[in-house]
């Protein structure tokens, strides 16, 4: 099967919606059907539906703050996977701000809900695995944005072992299953009569591994998220501004394309992807903001609703 992992962007306005730019909201999902969505602003459900996606897919919803552009979504979502009749349970990350008002929410609508709500509260920097299967994992990691209110950007990684070449395995270990799984968990093993076996040895191509980052809404300089974000394949940035509202941006807690593009070039990403965009910027204008980040880091891309971006492993 092809390993590869899609980025579907549903909105990519900041603050208000236009015609053409929804409240932010990005699902990720991968070749395995885990479905991540990072943030859920007002409308993401029509957004879902335009895409052909099924809410009750989602597995996950990791939520930066508790901002209103990226939160108003989540009562229209869990509302409809209720009505759907939603048997998997589903997992939400957020700040303790997020929390509560999850759980407000809950308490308020007192739908007798058929599927289990996990709530984690993101603190600090930490990390939750979200799958794992025989040495590959994909896990979503957190550290504090530089925001108005209390903010996470968050980073998905896929890490997958290299895959095993049988005759390889056949010849060297035979149907030593133990011997096996000695050298994928711990990188090599020692044979009876003392020849060391390594991972290289019996594998068919590398270990692989993506990860994407989204900051949500972040200004710049921000150190947690320039840590957060190194050697990303992807990374998400708050674009809210061009760079002559520099100063704005600062004060509300918000980047501006170049400077997006200058934590691109610091993190050693990829590709970056700009978004957040104000809803000042109509249509076409929006594109100075990429035009202006280009100049710093050429790998970049302005984010449009609808956007699909293929990463392959
Ligand atoms: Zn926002
Ligand atoms: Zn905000």
């Amino acid at each position: 099967m092809a390993r590869s992992v899609e980025v579907v962007f549903l909105g990519t306005s900041g603050g208000v919606p236009t015609h053409a730019r929804g409240l932010p909201s990005v699902l990720v999902r991968d070749w395995n059907g885990l479905n991540i969505l990072l943030d859920a602003g007002e409308g993401v459900q029509l957004a879902l539906a335009r895409m052909g996606v099924a809410v009750t897919r989602i597995d996950v919803i990791a939520i930066t703050h508790a901002h209103g552009d990226h939160i108003n979504g989540l009562p229209g979502l869990l509302q409809s996977m209720y009505m759907y009749e939603r048997s998997k349970s589903l997992i939400v990350f957020g700040p303790r701000s997020v929390m509560r008002f999850l759980r407000d929410l809950l308490e308020v609508e007192r739908y007798d809900f058929s599927f289990e709500i996990v709530g984690v509260q993101v603190e600090g920097r930490g990390g939750y695995p979200l799958w794992e299967r025989g040495g590959d994992r994909v896990t979503l990691s957190w550290a504090p944005a530089c925001h108005s209110v209390e903010s996470y950007a968050y980073r998905i990684e896929w890490s997958l072992r290299p895959r095993l070449d049988p005759e390889a395995v056949k010849a060297i270990l035979g149907s030593n299953l133990r011997l096996v799984g000695e050298v994928l968990e711990r990188g090599m093993a020692r044979l009876p009569d003392g020849r060391v076996v390594r991972l290289s040895d019996i594998a068919r191509d590398e270990a692989r591994g993506a990860s994407i980052v989204y900051t949500g809404d972040t200004s710049y300089p921000c150190a947690s998220v320039a840590e957060l974000a190194r050697g990303a394949r992807l990374l998400i940035h708050d674009s809210t501004f061009a760079e002559d509202l520099a100063e704005e941006a600062r004060e509300r807690g918000h980047s501006t394309g170049v400077q997006a593009a200058m934590a691109a070039r610091e993190a050693g990403v990829s590709l970056l992807v700009l978004t957040h965009v104000s809803a000042r910027y109509e249509g076409y204008e929006a594109r100075r903001i990429e035009r202006e980040a280009s100049r710093v880091f050429p790998n970049v891309i302005l984010a449009w609703d609808g956007l699909k971006l293929l990463l392959t492993l």
